[in-house]
């Protein structure tokens, strides 16, 4: 089949390497790929650590897509010839305070339940496993089911397999002619048919034409690299994880010897870095790591992540031709290889499991859901909030 992919973030990239593979013909379009969230994300695996009560239609995608990552990380890297810094260390998360300690405790109670690996660990325990962590540190629990990617690698690898499958240009519009086939509308006013269009344009997949509104919404993140001296390697061997003053902390290691140290979640404020999150995020960090204050800071970046109304993906057919794959929000390079496996099966008109089809659905939130896209045409459609982020700046 002839597929477009709009948008080479990592969720249409992904996709679009798996049709390929699958044997399609694809085309990609995006004018700035892989700078949108995909640029700024940590690359946590984290389905063990990052698990949280209500989450019931999350954690199994969570889950079917951890399982695929080693076989993903395997083929991408021996196709691509590129490390992908897939690293197995696990994940620490550790706490300052007794109401930290008792957070983690049932955090890993409610890990346990889903068959994961959480051990709890004192603070001397925690620093056994990282020497670095300051005294502050008084309660642990070590995930080691989780896994990272440095997700640039990841971007780089997919763009390199595609090759001139990318196109950068700007979609405006997914298109049908009168007797119902599919194509898009290029910036440049090129009409481009397609058997299948597939919108994957994070944010961006609210400002296209020809589509149903997408309720979906920015939730920025902040985020800075560090850079660590070389008397100090490795300051930290696995991503550690804190909660300091009831505000989520990470620092994920790379293997070139910077740290990866985020990231804000906000809905609002300034569409580039904002100051009161970094400042947060370092003093959190040095509290936690206090080796985080000698660090050179290498870069300063903030994306909106695509968020929708439940944190869940947005992922299905919006009607006969067109599928959508957004929403990914704070979890798509972890969902990537899930995302990119059912959308292919969708674009190629397989059935797909339905817990994931319905936990994806994108009309869920509406009257309409039961029947599917037929229906759809009767959905009036929630307004779209606040797409400042829709058309991220450069870093
Ligand atoms: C600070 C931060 C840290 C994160 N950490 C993690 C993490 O550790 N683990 C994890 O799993 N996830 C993480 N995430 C979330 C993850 O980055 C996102 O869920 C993921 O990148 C979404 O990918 P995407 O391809 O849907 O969107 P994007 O990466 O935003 O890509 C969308 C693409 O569509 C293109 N586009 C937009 N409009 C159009 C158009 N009209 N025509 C053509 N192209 C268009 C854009 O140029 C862009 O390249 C993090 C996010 C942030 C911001």
């Amino acid at each position: 089949m002839r597929i477009a992919v709009i948008g080479a973030g990592i969720i249409g990239l992904a996709t679009a390497e798996e049709l390929v593979v699958r044997g399609h013909e694809v085309t990609v379009f995006d004018p700035e790929p892989a700078r949108g969230a995909s640029l700024a994300a940590a690359g946590m695996l984290a389905h063990a650590a990052e698990m949280a009560w209500g989450q019931d239609a999350l954690t199994p995608l969570m889950q079917a897509s951890a399982e695929k990552y080693p076989s993903f990380v395997e083929r991408l890297s021996a196709t691509s010839g590129r490390s992908l810094g897939h690293r197995t260390d696990g994940t620490l998360s550790v706490g300052v305070d007794g109401a930290d300690r008792e957070a983690l405790g049932a955090a890993a109670e409610l890990q346990r339940t889903q068959g994961h690996r959480a051990e709890r660990l004192t603070g001397t325990a925690a620093r056994d496993l990282e020497p670095a962590l300051g005294p502050a540190v008084t309660s642990a629990v070590f995930t080691p089911d989780d896994h990272q990617i440095d997700p640039r690698q990841l971007a780089a690898a997919l763009l390199d397999l595609l090759g001139d499958r990318v196109r950068r240009e700007a979609v405006t519009a997914v298109t049908r002619t009168l007797e119902g086939a599919s194509g898009l509308l290029s910036a440049s006013g090129e009409h481009h048919r397609a058997d299948v269009v597939i919108v994957a344009a994070g944010l961006g997949a609210a400002l296209i034409g020809g589509i149903p509104a997408l309720p979906l919404r920015p939730v920025w993140g902040d985020v800075l690299r560090l850079r660590v001296p070389p008397a100090l390697r490795p300051l930290i061997t696995r991503t550690v994880r804190a909660q300091v003053r009831r505000r989520a902390v990470y620092l994920v290691p790379r293997d070139d010897g910077t740290i990866v140290l985020g990231a804000s979640v906000r809905e609002g404020g300034v569409e580039g870095v904002h100051a009161g999150s970094v400042l947060a995020l370092l003093r959190d960090a040095d509290t936690v790591v206090p080796g985080v204050s000698e660090c050179e800071i290498v870069e300063m970046l903030a994306r909106p992540r695509p968020g929708s109304p439940d944190a869940v993906p947005l992922l299905g057919v919006v009607e006969e031709g067109v599928l959508v794959a957004t929403g990914f929000d704070r979890h798509g390079v972890l969902l990537a290889p899930l995302a990119a496996a059912v959308a292919s099966d969708l674009a190629e008109g397989r059935p797909i499991d339905e817990n994931l089809r319905s936990a994806m659905n994108p009309w869920r939130f509406t009257a309409a859901t039961a029947g599917g896209p037929r229906e759809a045409a009767a959905w009036t459609p929630p307004a779209v909030v606040d797409l400042v982020g829709a058309r991220p700046k450069g870093s």
